[in-house]
Parts: C-alpha cells; sequence; structure tokens
C-alpha cells in the first residue's frame, strides 16, 4: 500500500525504519543487490540510508541518493520480510522528504501521463519513420531516457483482437468501474476491451472511468503533492462512476488506486473472473505460451493463482510460467526510462528465462513490463509476439 507524506516524515521514517532487524533475508529476493552485489543497493542498505538521512546522521548527497533512486519497487524484499517492514511506505516517504530525482525524465513523464498526447506522439512517431532520424538527435542518443522512450513508441502494439462483445446482463451481480490509466489506456486498449467482454460475460456491468495518471509515477518519483492531486482526482471519478469494486488491467496503478480508496474493493479482473470462473467457457488453443508475472500482479495484486487458473481453463493451452522473484524485468515505472542502462541490464536474465522455456507467444498484464521486453526482443531479433493474458482470453472466450 502506498502513502502519501506523513505529518511529520522523518519521525515516521525512522519508525518505520526501525521495524528492520536486518536479519538479510530480503537480499537473495532483491534484484538491484543481485545486480550490484552491494549492500546499498539491498532493502537492507536502502532502509539503513533512509534511517541517517531522517535523523540527520548524514547529509543528502548524491552517492547517498543513488540508491534509494535505483530502488525498482518491486516489493519482493517486502513480501519475505518476516519483520513485517512495510517497505513501501518507507521508500515514498524517504522520496517525497528528498523530492523529485535530478536524473528524473520530467518531460518524458508529463507526456506519459497525458494519453490524448501520447496517442498522437505514437502515431506521429510512426508515420514520421522517427525510429530512423531521432536517435540523431541530441536527448535521443544510445543509452539516453530520449532512446528508451522512443524505442518503446516504435513497437507494434497488440494486433486488434478478435473479441465478442459480451451483453450487458439484465441482471448484474455488481456494477465495475474500469480505471483506464495513462499510458495503459493508449497501449493497452485491447486489453481494457477484452476486460470489458470478460466481465460483462461473468454478469458484471461494466462502467469505464476517464483515463488519467492515477499518481503511480509521482509517488514512486518523490513528487508528493503531484501524486496527492492524482489521488483527489481518483476520489471525484470513483464517486461519478457509481460502482461497486473498481478494476484496472494494469497491477502497476493498484497500490496506489487501493491508497486513494481506502475501504473500496480494487483489484485487477482475474480475481473476480476467477471466483465466476463456471459462467466463463473458452474455445481451444494449440499453443504454448509464457506468462510473465510482473512483480506488482505477484507482490501488490496477489492475483497470479487467479490469472493461472483462468488461463487452465483453455483448452489445449500450454502455460509455461516465466521464473518467479529475484528477476525483474527492470521496467519498474520510470526506472526504465531513467536509468536504460540498468533496466537492459536487469531484462537480460529475463529474456534468457523466457527463450528457454521455447513459447510461441509471451504473456504479461503490465504494460511497462511488456514493452520493456518486447523491446528486448526486437533487440535480439526474436519474433516472439507478446499480448495481455485478458486479451488471449477474451478471443478464445465462447459466448
Ligand atoms: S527481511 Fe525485513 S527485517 Fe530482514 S533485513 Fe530485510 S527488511 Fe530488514
Ligand atoms: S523494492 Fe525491489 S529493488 Fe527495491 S529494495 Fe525491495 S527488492 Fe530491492
Amino acid at each position: 500500500m502506498i502513502a502519501m507524506p506523513f505529518e511529520k516524515p522523518q519521525h515516521r521514517i525512522a519508525v518505520l525504519a526501525d521495524q528492520c532487524v536486518q536479519c538479510g533475508l530480503c537480499l537473495p529476493v532483491c534484484p538491484t543487490y543481485g545486480l550490484d552485489g552491494n549492500e546499498a543497493e539491498s532493502p537492507r542498505g536502502r532502509i539503513a540510508i533512509a534511517a541517517a538521512l531522517a535523523r540527520g546522521q548524514v547529509a543528502p548527497s548524491p552517492a547517498l541518493r543513488e540508491p534509494l533512486d535505483h530502488c525498482l519497487g518491486c516489493l519482493n524484499c517486502q513480501r519475505v520480510c518476516p519483520a513485517g517492514v512495510q517497505y513501501e511506505e518507507l521508500l515514498v516517504e524517504t522520496r517525497a522528504l528528498l523530492g523529485p530525482a535530478p536524473s528524473r525524465p520530467g518531460w518524458l513523464l508529463a507526456l506519459v501521463k497525458r494519453p490524448a498526447l501520447s496517442r498522437w506522439l505514437r502515431r506521429l512517431a510512426r508515420w514520421t519513420g522517427a525510429t530512423y532520424w531521432l536517435p540523431a538527435l541530441p536527448g535521443f542518443r544510445a543509452g539516453s531516457a530520449g532512446r528508451a522512450a522512443l524505442s518503446l513508441l516504435a513497437l507494434k502494439g497488440e494486433e486488434r483482437a478478435a473479441t465478442r462483445e459480451a451483453p450487458t446482463p439484465a441482471q448484474p451481480m455488481a456494477t465495475v468501474a474500469l480505471f483506464p490509466g495513462c499510458a495503459a489506456s493508449v497501449q493497452d486498449a485491447e486489453a481494457e476491451r477484452a476486460a470489458q467482454t470478460l466481465l460483462g460475460a461473468a454478469g458484471f456491468r461494466v462502467v469505464r472511468m476517464p483515463a488519467f495518471c492515477c499518481g503511480a509515477l509521482d509517488a514512486h518519483d518523490g513528487d508528493a503533492a503531484g501524486a496527492a492531486a492524482s489521488a483527489a482526482r481518483v476520489q471525484q471519478a470513483w464517486r461519478a462512476a457509481g460502482a461497486d469494486h473498481l478494476v484496472t488491467v494494469t497491477p502497476g496503478c493498484l497500490g496506489t488506486l487501493r491508497h486513494a480508496l481506502p475501504g473500496v474493493r480494487v483489484d485487477d479482473p482475474y480475481g473476480l473472473l476467477a471466483e465466476h470462473i463456471e459462467r466463463l467457457r473458452f474455445r481451444p488453443l494449440a499453443l504454448r505460451v509464457a506468462v510473465h508475472v510482473p512483480c506488482t500482479q505477484s507482490n501488490v495484486a496477489r492475483s497470479d493463482a487467479a490469472l493461472m487458473k483462468l488461463l487452465q481453463r483453455v483448452p489445449e493451452l500450454n502455460v509455461q510460467r516465466v521464473p518467479a522473484p529475484p528477476y525483474c524485468c527492470g521496467a519498474a515505472g520510470s526506472h526504465v526510462l531513467q536509468f536504460p542502462a540498468r533496466a537492459s541490464l536487469l531484462r537480460e536474465d529475463m529474456l534468457s528465462s523466457i527463450h528457454t522455456l521455447d513459447v510461441q507467444r509471451l504473456l504479461s498484464s503490465n504494460i511497462g513490463c511488456r514493452l520493456h521486453l518486447a523491446a528486448g526482443l526486437a533487440g535480439q531479433a526474436s519474433t516472439l509476439p507478446t499480448m495481455h493474458p485478458l486479451t488471449l482470453l477474451a478471443q478464445q472466450w465462447e459466448p
């Protein structure tokens, strides 16, 4: 659960850090510790830095904030911690205390958060062949945030799925508000349509909320004011939706949405669909697929079992799961734009795991992860198609 800055953030950070008993059990599941082999790049090291900063024992410096900026927010550490350290809250509070990192690509993030503008720019990039001439310009050279963004923009989205629309149930079990997000509303429109079809087929009435940023990018980047403004917008849109549950097809938004809407059931669609699985029938599909479970789906949504249950309902589908933590693909919200070289290094192990599974399609629920993995596959001249799992399920749904 993401927490906004406390009234006395230094005190709150120190209290959170004191929960850590320094056992080190989180180190083997931390992707950045695996990458650097350096205590400062581990959860325990970051907690110690946060505590020292909060207590005023050290002054903020680029060397001290760098390991905090490198953190992926994957929450593998929080999941295994025997002392119950609320690592995400500690990270968000500490980043808010320090303010946005100087390396933060502010103009790119501002663009990502505006769905209409990024949709238009995506089309423009394709029409003008921007991938060929933009890399020559400063700001788009190899290893830059601009180049990373360009490689994601240039990817072909999911093919338009042959998904049938489910009729609106005459007596719906409940009304579900679908939150489209910002980048996902542009790049994952197909998955959104798939969610509407499947939820309708399972007996829910679906209303679509307006597309805007939930605030996760700001909260994780230390922009507390931006995150608070987004939370207020989420609350307003939720009230207008008049729904019973809120779902999003992007697990990266879940933690922020849950924080903005305490007491509301906020989930990805898999849990609701798995609860009513007897209402869903699927056509056979003779295909071998790899399922990448994003860190947020595994550690926040905790819906990986529901997803696997749904996919196993598709006759003849051979489902292989990409090995779980300590891997993280490195996309991690804005991390891929802020630290593209580190994001590429983190992706390498995961791509190797995917290749060993020898599959015909790669499924992943998080648009950031999927685009980052697809860019890596394209860089290896692999033609493995990628897809949101909901899109596959909706394609195979049998009315
Ligand atoms: S597992 Fe928990 S208590 Fe142990 S070092 Fe990591 S954060 Fe601290
Ligand atoms: S959130 Fe992930 S990257 Fe950050 S310290 Fe925890 S395990 Fe490491």
